[in-house]
């Protein structure tokens, strides 16, 4: 196992499973069995849950209504779902923490960064709810950043597509998936992966991202046992951010760092 610590970016919407709206249990249930498994084998896990599927910012906006306070209310959908995860991990018996980017202190505790560290080093499921606590930002941001704060070795984004493609492939039938691409690429073909700013953050600190199938069981175990899955984003040069040989390497096989049979670091 090549991943010490993980970002794990989920989306609000994916949260509705076959429903219009809110939180479909089963998914729920779902998730939070998949990030048990992954944490039971030691790998240090952080969460960051989106809010679509509850609210977002900009549908005040297409309200007439003040956009700030729509993306307050956005904040605060993603520390609904936050919870509603937290719960279903602690019915599994994980142990958790909420940590918030606003202040809720009757539910979560504030966001601090060496705090959220400890909880990870303790082995357990840190989840970040309200994104960073700003409007104008999205989750992807939150992940982004956070990701970094944690110094988490990759961004997993789970997604109801596994990858990224050449088009849409929901509207175009000849769309194919990019096994790796580099931020670069990812750039210079305009792909939509993540909002700018967090792809952005990613990019310059040389954050790995995997976007990958989160809705197929087992896949983000297989994943972490360095199945081929998903699409790989990187600076696709030698010498990532920490040190690890690049997973664009000719000689190495997609994802092969994950399995570990690379040097460790110290
Ligand atoms: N949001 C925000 N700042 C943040 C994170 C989220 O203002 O740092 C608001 C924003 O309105 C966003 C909403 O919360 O639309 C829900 O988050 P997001 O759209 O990222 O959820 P997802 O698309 O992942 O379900």
């Amino acid at each position: 196992m090549k991943y010490h610590r993980i970002l794990l970016k989920l989306s609000g919407e994916a949260l509705m499973g076959q429903q219009q709206y809110g939180i479909d249990a089963e998914r729920l249930m779902q998730y939070a069995s998949e990030i048990k498994t992954v944490a039971a084998t030691g790998v240090q896990i952080a969460v960051v849950i989106g809010g679509g599927n509850i609210y977002r910012g900009v549908e005040a906006e297409a309200f007439g209504l003040d956009r700030v306070q729509g993306d307050y209310m956005g904040m605060l959908a993603t520390v609904i779902n936050s919870m509603a995860l937290q719960s279903a991990l602690e019915k599994l018996e994980v142990s958790t923490r909420l940590l918030s980017g606003l202040t809720i202190q009757r539910v979560c505790e504030p966001y601090i960064r060496r705090r959220a560290v400890r909880h990870l080093e303790k082995g357990r499921v840190v989840i970040f709810g309200a994104g960073i606590g700003s409007p104008y930002f999205t989750t992807d941001s939150a992940a982004s950043l956070r990701a970094i704060e944690i110094e988490a070795d990759v961004v997993l984004k789970g997604t109801r597509v596994d990858g990224i493609y050449t088009a849409d492939p929901e509207k175009d039938s000849t769309a194919t998936r990019y096994d790796e691409i580099t931020f670069d690429e990812v750039l210079s073909k305009n792909l939509n992966v993540m909002d700018m700013t967090a792809f952005t953050l990613c990019k310059e600190n040389n954050l790995p991202i995997i976007v990958f199938d989160m809705n197929t069981e087992g896949n983000l175990q297989r994943l972490l046992d360095g199945e081929s899955m998903g699409t790989l984003v990187s600076d696709g040069k030698p010498g990532g951010r920490d040190g690890r040989k690049s997973l664009l390497d000719p000689k190495q096989t997609l994802l092969q760092p994950l399995v570990g049979n690379q040097p460790e670091q110290a």
